[in-house]
C-alpha cells in the first residue's frame, strides 16, 4: 500500500508540500482549519459587493522569483502596475522604485549612482540570487562562492548603515528603509538590510505583481494542482493533536506515512504534545512572534488622489517618511509601542487589474488594501491612524471614501492561527531568528519521527514563495527513503 502524507495547512507553504510529496508518490491529504483553503493567500468581496480584496497577501515578487511555482504551469496570471512602488514625500515629491535599475537610479538624483552600486550584482544575477536567498539548503551560501559574499556583505549591516552610504535624508534613502520595514523589526538591527535588498531586488528584476482576479486565485490554482495528482484536501478540520490524524487515515511513522505542519512552531510544539525532544520543545516554545499588522480595506470613490502623479500610478506605496521617521516608527512598533505615526503600505491592485473594482450609479469604486505597523497584540484601532497617513499625502482622500472595513489585531490572528499576536511574517525578523528559523541544524525536522514543520516560521522564511513547505516535503520524502 502506499504511503500517506498529511499536511496540515492549506496556504501557500501547505499547498507546495502537498504537491511535492504527491510527486514524490505518496498519496496526499490536506487539512485546513479554516472554512476555505488558501492561508495567507485569499481574496474576498467583504466591502462592496463584487469588489475584490485581497485578505493578506497582495504583490507577489516572490512567487515570480519562487524556483518551486516556476516548475510548476499554473493557471494564474500575474498582471503589473505601470510602476511597482512610490515612497511619496512630504512637498509632493515621491522616490520612485521601477521595474529596472537603470530607470530607479536615475530617479534618484546624486543618489542614483550609489543605488546602483548596491544593487547592480543582484539585478544581474537574478536566478541565482533568487537560488541564493530562498532554497533553504546546507551549503546554499558555499554554492555561491562569489555572489553569496557579495549579498552577505549588502545585506549583513543594518539599514541605518546602507542608508547612511545613500546620503542619510535622501529619496534613496528613504526608499530603502520602507522596503526594509518589511522585515518588521528596528532598522537599526543588523540583517534589516538583507530584506531591503531582497524587496528592492525583486521589484527592480521581476516587478512587483499582482494575481488577476485576487491573490485567491493563485492558492485556487495550487489546489487544483494537488487534486490532480488525486490528493484530498479537507476544510473545517483543526488539527490539535498527532491522534487526531488517525481518523482520516494516518497510520504512523511506523508505516512509512508523513505529516507536514505548517502551522507556528508553538501550535506546532502543541499538536506533537510533548514528544519532542526537550531542546526541540523548548526551541518551540521560545520561538518569538513580531510587531503586527492593522489590516484597513478600503472603497475610494475614482481612486485616491495623491499629489504626487507617480503615486497614482504604482501599485504599493509606502507612507513612512524620511529615513529617520521610518526608523523611529519601527523601533517604536518593535520594542511594543504604538507609533504616532505609523509605517503604512497601500495597495492598489486594481491599476494593474481593473476587474477588481465595480461601477456604481455610473461611478467607479476602487479597492485600496492597506495595513499599517502596529506592535504585537495591539489592542487599539488604527483606521484612523491610516487614513491620516494616507490625507498627508493626498488631500481630499475622506471625501472619496466610500467604504471602510477594518481587521484589527485580534480579528486577524481568529482569521488565521498562525498570525499570533497580528504576526504576518511567521515570527519575528529578528538577527537570531533569522538564522535559527525555528532551529539552526535540520530546520524542518520537528524531532518526532515522520513529522516535519514548513510554514512559514522555517527557512526562507514570511511571503508566497512556497519554498518553506516543499523543503519540508523534500525533507520528509528522504526520511521515507523516495528521494
Ligand atoms: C496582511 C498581510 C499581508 C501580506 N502581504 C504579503 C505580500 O504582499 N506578498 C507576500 O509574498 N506575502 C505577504 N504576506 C505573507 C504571506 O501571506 C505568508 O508569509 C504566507 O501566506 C505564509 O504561508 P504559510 O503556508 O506558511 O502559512 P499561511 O498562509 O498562514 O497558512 C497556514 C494555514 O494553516 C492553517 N492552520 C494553522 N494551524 C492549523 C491547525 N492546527 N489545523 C489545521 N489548519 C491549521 C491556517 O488556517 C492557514 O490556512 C502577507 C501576510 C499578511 C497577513
Amino acid at each position: 500500500m502506499s504511503a500517506r502524507a498529511f499536511v496540515v495547512g492549506s496556504g501557500p507553504n501547505g499547498l507546495a508540500a502537498a504537491i511535492e510529496l504527491a510527486r514524490a508518490g505518496f498519496r496526499v491529504t490536506v487539512l485546513e482549519g479554516a472554512a476555505g483553503i488558501g492561508g495567507g493567500c485569499r481574496s474576498s468581496g467583504r466591502l462592496v459587493p463584487g469588489m475584490i480584496h485581497d485578505d493578506c497577501a497582495a504583490v507577489h515578487p516572490l512567487f515570480a522569483a519562487s524556483p518551486f511555482f516556476r516548475t510548476l504551469e499554473l493557471d494564474v496570471e500575474l498582471v503589473h502596475p505601470e510602476i511597482p512602488l512610490a515612497h511619496p514625500l512630504p512637498g509632493g515629491d515621491a522616490a520612485v522604485l521601477y521595474r529596472g535599475l537603470d530607470a530607479t537610479a536615475a530617479g534618484l538624483g546624486r543618489e542614483g549612482r550609489r543605488w546602483r552600486a548596491l544593487f547592480a550584482p543582484l539585478v544581474r544575477y537574478p536566478d541565482r540570487i533568487a537560488d541564493l536567498t530562498l532554497t533553504p539548503v546546507p551549503g546554499s551560501l558555499a554554492r555561491h562562492t562569489v555572489l553569496g559574499p557579495r549579498f552577505g556583505v549588502r545585506g549583513l549591516p543594518p539599514t541605518t548603515v546602507v542608508g547612511g552610504f545613500l546620503g542619510g535624508e535622501t529619496p534613496a534613502a528613504a526608499l530603502f528603509a520602507g522596503l526594509s520595514a518589511h522585515a518588521f523589526n528596528r532598522l537599526d538591527r543588523p540583517l534589516t538590510s538583507a530584506v531591503g535588498l531582497m524587496m528592492g531586488f525583486t521589484a527592480q528584476t521581476w516587478g512587483w505583481p499582482v494575481v488577476a482576479g485576487g491573490s485567491g486565485r493563485l492558492t485556487a490554482a495550487l489546489a487544483d494542482y494537488v487534486r490532480e495528482f488525486n490528493g484530498t484536501i479537507r476544510t473545517g478540520v483543526t488539527v490539535r493533536r498527532l491522534s487526531d490524524l488517525v481518523g482520516f487515515g494516518y497510520r504512523g511513522a511506523s508505516a512509512g506515512d508523513v505529516v507536514v505542519l505548517t502551522t507556528t512552531p508553538g501550535h506546532a510544539a502543541a499538536v506533537l504534545a510533548g514528544n519532542q525532544p526537550v531542546r526541540r520543545r523548548r526551541a518551540y516554545r521560545r520561538f518569538r512572534h513580531g510587531a503586527a499588522a492593522f489590516r484597513v480595506d478600503l472603497a475610494v470613490r475614482g481612486g485616491i488622489p495623491w499629489l504626487n502623479p507617480d503615486a497614482r500610478r504604482a501599485g504599493t506605496l509606502h507612507l513612512g517618511g524620511t529615513a529617520g521617521e521610518i526608523a523611529a516608527a519601527e523601533r517604536a512598533t518593535s520594542s511594543g509601542r504604538a507609533a504616532g505615526k505609523p509605517f503604512v503600505l497601500v495597495g492598489q491592485q486594481y491599476l494593474a487589474d481593473p476587474s477588481r473594482s465595480v461601477r456604481v450609479d455610473g461611478e467607479w469604486l476602487h479597492p485600496v488594501w492597506t495595513y499599517a505597523h502596529v506592535p504585537a497584540g495591539y489592542r487599539g484601532d488604527a483606521t484612523e491612524q491610516v487614513i491620516s497617513r494616507i490625507a498627508e499625502y493626498a488631500p481630499g482622500v475622506r471625501d472619496r471614501i466610500v467604504g471602510v472595513s477594518a481587521r484589527s489585531v485580534a480579528e486577524l490572528e481568529a482569521y488565521n492561527p498562525n498570525y499570533v499576536g497580528g504576526d504576518v511574517a511567521g515570527g519575528a525578523n529578528s538577527p537570531g531568528q533569522l538564522v535559527a528559523r525555528p532551529v539552526v541544524r535540520q530546520p524542518y525536522d520537528t524531532g518526532v519521527n515522520g513529522v516535519f514543520l514548513g510554514s512559514a516560521s522555517t527557512p526562507p522564511g514570511g511571503g508566497v514563495h512556497g519554498m518553506s513547505g516543499f523543503a519540508a516535503a523534500r525533507r520528509a520524502a528522504r526520511w521515507a527513503g523516495k528521494l
